[in-house]
């Protein structure tokens, strides 16, 4: 693999393709360049297209499928360190985090090539209706078509793995447009895939303006699934210019973490401390409103912030740093801005909201309410946001006070809570004792409300990217 090849050309149908214009791949923590890709015109992405509709008419055996998910694995094992190397360089996330989210992507493939061994359809109970006696029905999984993938900067490898190896796995050409800020890592897997055998046609990566090239994407009529995770706002606008085609959306969130007065306080501070500013907050679960019992509010903060002031800010390259920059300095002020609103408006911060060496250090708020955007927006960024409650309902009418819905959490020593709180809370995924950033590659994971429409993880997603065709004998 050359992941020190720090240009890359773009990829039409594993061609390897000149483009007329190159994007800056710079990093994060210091402006550097660290990489150049190439800019697709509208005419690679035609092209694109075109080798992806092609190759439907040379379907690959679901064992030969499975096989090269398995090389691609192992590949990525291989390369581990590179790959979380390129993550650090070109999303500015620490080097513990990137490797991480890297052997999580080893997890994806894996999975991923169970599935497509296993994947089968079913046998239809005919005889259980008189129209249905004297005949036998099953149905076979087909690949559904062209895939359009469409990914964010946060996580460039596993979120990129979780559309490439459910597709491949279902047997459909995929067509990548990766993140502008992060596309080096999207390059890496296709390379991967290509040496571990998949047809050339099977694969493009074209980088690129997200209304121009993600917008072909959407509209062309060859591309049956479009596949996106990043902003509600990008998504749901995707949703209504798809039309007829299949689109799943994996989006944002304002991640609650309730704390119950009878919780293991050090186990649900040490969550907070990690997953409130794991990649600086970056992550569509990071846990961002700490809604705490209020008799608990004191000891709860009094072990959590000095955890928060031992996170040690700096270069993601150093193995130490646990928090690295936020992906563009607009953003960064964007943060700071709502922690100022926050402020203004009464809530007080209790450590963080300051930047050092440019980077904004972790922030904890307190004297957060609902309506201040550092609660029901979504942040990403090193910010947790307290609120006090005083009974678990109020809890739980807090957590839901949101339009989003990706995963939830609750700490607490009740079975009882836990599992009302679970049927309560209007997420697709709820943590009990545990933090809700919590995600492991074979769970479905998704949201409701304007969190998504689908759910993902390789069994979850290569079913979306199949279309079930009955086959009825007639055997009188
Ligand atoms: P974004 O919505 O700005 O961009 C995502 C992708 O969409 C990029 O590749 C972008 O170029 C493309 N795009 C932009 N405009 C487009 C258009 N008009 N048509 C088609 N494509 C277009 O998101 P981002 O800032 O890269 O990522 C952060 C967001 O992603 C956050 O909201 C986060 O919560 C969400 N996210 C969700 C999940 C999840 O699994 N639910 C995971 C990670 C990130």
């Amino acid at each position: 693999m050359q992941t020190k090849a720090r240009t890359r050309d773009l990829l039409i149908g594993g061609e390897w393709t000149r483009a007329n214009e190159y994007i800056s791949v710079r990093s994060p923590y210091n402006d550097s360049e660290v990489g150049r890709v190439g800019k697709a015109d509208p005419e690679h992405v035609e092209r694109a297209l075109e080798r992806a509709h092609e190759a439907l008419s040379s379907p690959i055996p679901a064992y030969r499928r499975a096989e090269i998910l398995e090389r691609a694995a192992r590949s990525v094992e291989e390369n581990a360190e590179d790959l979380a190397r390129t993550i650090a360089l070109e999303a500015g996330k620490p080097m513990k985090a990137a490797r991480l989210e890297v052997s999580r992507a080893i997890s994806t493939f894996t999975f991923a090539a169970v599935e497509a061994r296993q994947l089968a359809g079913e046998l239809v109970p005919m005889e259980s209706s008189p129209a249905g006696a004297g005949k036998l029905a099953f149905t076979l999984r087909l690949p559904i078509g062209v895939v359009g993938a469409i990914t964010p900067f946060n996580f460039p490898v596993n979120l990129v793995a979780h559309k490439l190896a459910p597709a491949v796995a279902a047997g459909c050409p995929v067509v990548l447009k990766p993140a502008s800020a992060t596309p080096l890592s999207g390059f890496n897997l296709a390379e991967i895939l290509l040496n571990a055998g998949l047809p050339e046609a099977y694969i493009s990566v074209v980088p690129g303006s997200g209304s121009e090239v993600g917008g072909m994407l959407v509209e062309d009529e060859r591309v049956r699934y479009i596949t996106f995770t990043g902003s509600g706002t990008v998504g749901w606008g995707i949703q209504e210019r798809a039309k007829k085609k299949k689109v799943a959306l994996e989006l944002g969130n304002s991640t609650p973490l309730v704390v119950h007065s009878d919780a293991d306080l050090e186990a649900a501070a040490s969550a907070i401390a990690t997953h409130a500013y794991s990649y600086a907050g970056q992550s569509c679960i990071s846990i961002q409103r700490v809604i705490v019992q209020r008799d608990v509010h004191d000891e709860l903060l009094e072990r959590l912030v000095p955890k928060v002031e031992a996170l040690k800010v700096g270069d993601p390259l150093d193995e130490e740093t646990d928090v690295g920059p936020l992906i563009t300095p607009e953003d960064r002020e964007r943060v700071m801005d709502w922690i100022a609103e926050a402020r203004r408006d009464g809530a007080s911060v209790l450590t963080g909201g300051e930047l050092e060496n440019g980077i904004l250090r972790p922030t904890v708020i307190d004297g957060v309410r609902p309506e201040m955007k550092v609660s029901c927006e979504e942040v990403f960024g090193p910010v947790a946001s307290v609120l006090t409650y005083q009974d678990l309902k109020e809890a739980i009418e807090l957590a839901n006070s949101t339009n989003y819905g990706l995963q939830a959490g609750i700490f607490t020593r009740d079975l009882g809570n836990a599992l009302a709180a679970a049927q309560a809370m209007q997420f697709g995924g709820v943590l009990v004792n545990e933090a809700p950033t919590f995600r492991a590659d074979q769970m479905p994971y998704g949201g409701t409300k304007d969190s998504g429409n689908t759910r993902e993880g390789p069994h979850y997603a290569v079913r979306e990217m199949t279309e079930e065709r009955v086959i009825v004998l007639n055997h009188p």
